[in-house]
């Protein structure tokens, strides 16, 4: 009997990536935008070191995370190569001495008491912690993100943190939205970051879009995609800090 042909794991990245930066590329075509303008994060949860390094090797240097326990390990793997961090999942304030002393960004502050925490507990030898505020542009109970009215007030203030630097903003929506809902919250969004910048600060990033809506997402004016699945295909069933594999 023939086997079946295995497919090495890079090639399958490398064949994903390909067919993901077309999809990016005729998304920002039909809305008149450049791909240059907007980045791709690899969300990289649930996934082993071993696929981290081959997106590695295919120039992928930005790496979302959701997990602190999870993602650890990861980064002290990939010390000195390339790689970024960026934090993406919600902020226990038990582990936001990990995340500021690990982490290069954070997409996911949505309070003040997050903040200031992340700036007490970020050593001043480097660089400033790069953020965003994560805004709930459809409310949904219990959800993560700042309403849209106190967003203003929670930028204005992390401003005045020296080691942090506010980045701009980043929504999540939810699960299964329409496509009529996901430009919406995304336009949503695009609106309060364009006041925000003609009310003077410098923002340049507006973190929206994943593998379901990034079509919208780079129609309603991202500049950083968020991509898990799209690209590292469907995640191990059980994604959880704990249940996760470190190779
Ligand atoms: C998991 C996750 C993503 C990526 O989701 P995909 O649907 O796999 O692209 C993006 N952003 C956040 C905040 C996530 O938790």
């Amino acid at each position: 009997m023939l086997s079946t042909p295995q497919i090495p794991p890079d090639i399958v990245l490398s064949g994903r990536l390909q067919a993901l930066r077309a999809r990016i590329e005729a998304a920002a075509l039909a809305s008149g935008r450049s791909t240059r303008d907007i980045r791709l994060l690899a969300v990289s949860k649930g996934q082993p070191v071993p696929q981290l390094r081959a997106a590695l090797a295919l120039g992928l240097t930005e790496f979302g995370e959701n997990y602190v326990n999870e993602a650890l390990p990861k980064i002290k793997a990939l010390a000195g190569t390339a790689a970024q961090w960026h934090f993406i999942g919600r902020v226990q304030t038990n582990k936001t001495r990990h995340i500021a002393t690990a982490f290069d960004w954070v997409h996911s502050i949505d309070r003040l008491a997050v903040a200031q925490r992340l700036a007490d507990q970020r050593p001043v030898q480097i660089p400033p912690l790069n953020v965003c505020v994560q805004v709930g542009v459809i409310h949904e109970p219990g959800k993560a993100g700042c309403s849209v009215h106190s967003a203003a007030a929670l930028m204005d203030a992390i401003t005045a943190l020296p080691t942090l630097r506010l980045r701009g903003l980043m929504c999540m929506l939810p699960f299964g939205a329409s496509e009529v809902a996901q430009h919406e919250g995304f336009g949503r969004l695009r609106k309060l970051y364009d006041a925000t910048r003609d009310r003077g600060l410098a923002l340049d990033t507006l973190s929206m879009g994943m593998s379901d809506d990034l079509d919208s997402a780079v129609a309603e004016g991202s500049t950083l995609l968020r991509i898990g699945s799209a690209l590292f295909g469907p995640r191990p069933a059980a994604a959880k800090p704990a249940a996760t594999p470190v190779q």
